[in-house]
């Protein structure tokens, strides 16, 4: 008997993830939103890590990645990563590129079967899909990627590369760290407000800790100044660093944590 956890998915895989409950129509999309439950990994980076990158034991992150793929569906399936450096590079990845397809901080393909995922520990995940064409993207936005404007940047690409409109794209913003949680410095709240004076005062809040920035808000904006549809942008999950037992945040540890999977693709037909 399989029973539904609070995360929607079920119980019987012992590794949950998050999905766009309208995204469940768009057959053959596989996407998910994982967290840090179900994997091996030892604490800090307890349990389902999937980067070597903050000195996690490699066999544990290949033991995490093997569960999740099984989780999803796509067990024999590689998936492709990229080496994120909060810029605006963006990677067009096909069946020639490898596990990893580069300094970026997004990646965009056009085929079934090739599969992306961003790893985060606070930064936003952001999955963009285009139904009638099986199109795919996977970005992630921390502050300086998302002050330098990569969501728009993605969509653009999008849009010139493969000649769609912006609107027939649907986007999801994954769990990452809240304006509850997020207190940022001057730099970061400059380049902001210098890159985005009408956004600045939806998404910096003074409080009493210092400037608070909405940097999931602040995507959701670029993302409809870029063109989608209200309709079609999906905020999933909650906030990182208020959730310990879900998810890594790197600012609620200040230091070292695992990073969690948001991956996003289409099955070959
Ligand atoms: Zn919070």
């Amino acid at each position: 008997m399989a029973f539904l956890n609070p995360w929607g998915n079920l119980l019987q895989t012992c590794l949950p993830f998050l999905t766009v409950p309208d995204w469940r129509a768009h057959r053959g999309l596989v996407h998910a939103f994982l967290g840090r439950r179900g994997g091996f990994s030892a604490p800090p980076y307890d349990s389902l890590n999937a980067s070597t990158a903050a000195g996690d034991k490699p066999e544990d992150v290949r033991k995490n990645w093997c569960e999740a793929k099984k989780a999803l569906g796509i067990h024999s399936a590689r998936v492709t990563t990229m080496r994120q450096i909060h810029g605006c590079d963006i990677a067009a990845v096909d069946e020639g590129t490898g596990k990893e397809a580069g300094e970026a901080d997004a990646m965009v393909t056009d085929r079934p079967g090739c599969w992306l995922a961003v790893l985060t520990a606070d930064c936003v995940p952001i999955l963009l899909v285009h139904p009638g064409r099986r199109i795919a993207a996977a970005v992630h936005a921390g502050w300086r990627g998302s002050a330098a404007g990569i969501a728009v940047r993605a969509v653009q690409h999008l849009v010139d590369r493969y000649g769609i409109r912006p609107g027939e794209l649907s986007a999801a913003l994954g769990p990452a760290i809240g304006p509850c949680c997020y207190t940022v410095g001057h730099e970061a709240a400059e380049a902001v407000a210098g890159s985005w004076p009408r956004l600045q005062s939806s998404v910096l809040h003074k409080s009493p800790e210092g400037l608070r920035l909405d940097l999931r808000g602040l995507n959701r904006f670029q993302l409809l100044q870029a063109g989608l549809d209200p309709t079609r942008l999906h905020d999933v999950g909650h906030c990182t660093a208020c959730s310990p037992g879900d998810f890594f945040s790197h600012r609620r540890v200040a230091g070292r944590t695992g990073r969690q999977i948001s991956l996003v693709g289409w099955m070959p037909s």
